[in-house]
């Protein structure tokens, strides 16, 4: 390993059973690159059925923005839905074979009414609305069946990030069970809570916009490793923040979170979802402007909606998560549960927050 060059396991802080191993020396890459989408920035295409005119090929409408006119952005329950609610069966336990019945919903959200519009194209306004939808589609599912313990909303750009229709979509998955990632983030964050008696995404923001320091070899003296303030900071508005974790699993990760403590995403404002919109739409214009039509997947992670709910308002943070997918997972890392990380978290904030982008 030369100079500057990085193999290191870090772990996780949020949840620590989690570790990343950077690896950034060539040699010892042992990853393959994944291809970018094919970009498609037609603005309407005849044969699909999310395109302005087709309507009449997907499910009715659930929503539409704006509610008036001809719509922007529409909502329409999946055609092929995950997990459907058309019967609620009693959950069965043979030995063991546990099984939870799959009710639920599954609905996608067309973005935009423009078949390509990239999200980072989209104006500020166009994702507050997008970002009011999300909201909305939440707090109606969470009331339409109080037995729903979560809803994931998420969005796969580009088929290796698992998205089957080119035009631009989210979707939203409401659960009976608490999905793994979500569970062991709150329930890390609590246990953090009643030790330091503070939010740790909390912690986190404050590190990044606070911390400096030097740590040094203890028999040369050499600088190990050294801590700017801002370092993994990648955007800042009034209300959010987007930050490049330090254990990233993914190359360009990035996350955004409220600056002020929030664990439920349905307590969100309209100032709040502007200033969100704003920051997303220079993330994703950074990460655009480095990566160039990469395929990702971001997800939004909030307090479950289960019996535990009033407990982790001090403790959980809600975020959204970023994950463009530059490389393809291996047998390593599906095998070890290691993500590997080429890149230094450090170097790619670096680039994201040089990188040159249109002015709003
Ligand atoms: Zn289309
Ligand atoms: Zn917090
Ligand atoms: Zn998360």
């Amino acid at each position: 390993m030369s100079d500057g060059e990085i193999r290191e396991i870090r772990i996780n802080p949020v949840v620590p059973g989690e570790s990343v191993l950077v690896a950034t020396a060539r040699s010892m890459r042992p990853k393959k690159a994944e291809e970018h989408a094919p970009r498609d920035s037609r603005k309407h295409v005849e044969t699909c059925p999310f395109c302005s005119g087709n309507e009449d090929r997907t499910p009715p409408a659930i929503a539409v923005y704006p509610d008036s006119g001809a719509w922007n952005i529409r909502i329409v329950e999946n055609l092929y839905p995950v997990l459907g609610d058309e019967k609620s069966h009693s959950n069965i336990s043979f030995g063991l074979q546990q099984i939870i019945d799959g009710y639920g919903r599954h609905e996608v959200i067309i973005d935009h009414n423009e078949h390509g519009r990239a999200i980072h194209e989209m104006s500020a306004s166009h994702l507050a609305m997008l970002f009011t939808a999300f909201r909305d589609r939440v707090s109606a599912l969470f009331e339409s069946d109080r037995r729903l313990k979560y809803v994931l909303i998420f969005k796969n750009f580009g088929p290796a990030a698992g998205a089957s229709i080119a035009h631009t979509h989210s979707q939203v998955i409401a659960m009976p069970v608490v999905p793994e990632n979500v569970q062991s983030e709150v329930e890390n964050s609590w246990h953090f809570f009643r030790t330091h008696h503070q939010c740790i995404f909390c912690t986190l923001i404050d590190e990044a916009l606070t911390f400096e320091a030097t740590i040094y070899d203890r028999e040369s003296g050499q600088v190990r490793r050294k801590i700017s303030v801002g370092q993994y900071v990648v955007e800042k508005g009034k209300r959010f923040i987007a930050v490049k974790p330090f254990a990233s699993r993914y190359e360009w990760e990035v996350h955004i979170l409220p600056l002020a403590h929030h664990a439920d995403f349905l307590s969100v404002e309209r100032e709040d979802i502007e200033d969100l919109a704003r920051v997303m739409k220079r993330t994703m214009a950074r990460l655009e402007a480095v990566l160039g039509g990469a395929q990702y997947n971001f997800f939004l992670h909030s307090v479950p909606h289960d019996n535990h709910l009033e407990q982790h308002q001090a403790s959980y943070h809600w975020h959204l998560e970023i994950c463009p997918r530059t490389s393809i997972p291996t047998g390593f890392e599906l095998g070890s549960g290691l993500f590997v990380n080429t890149l230094s978290p450090e170097a790619a904030a670096e680039r994201l927050r040089c990188a040159e982008i249109p002015e709003d």
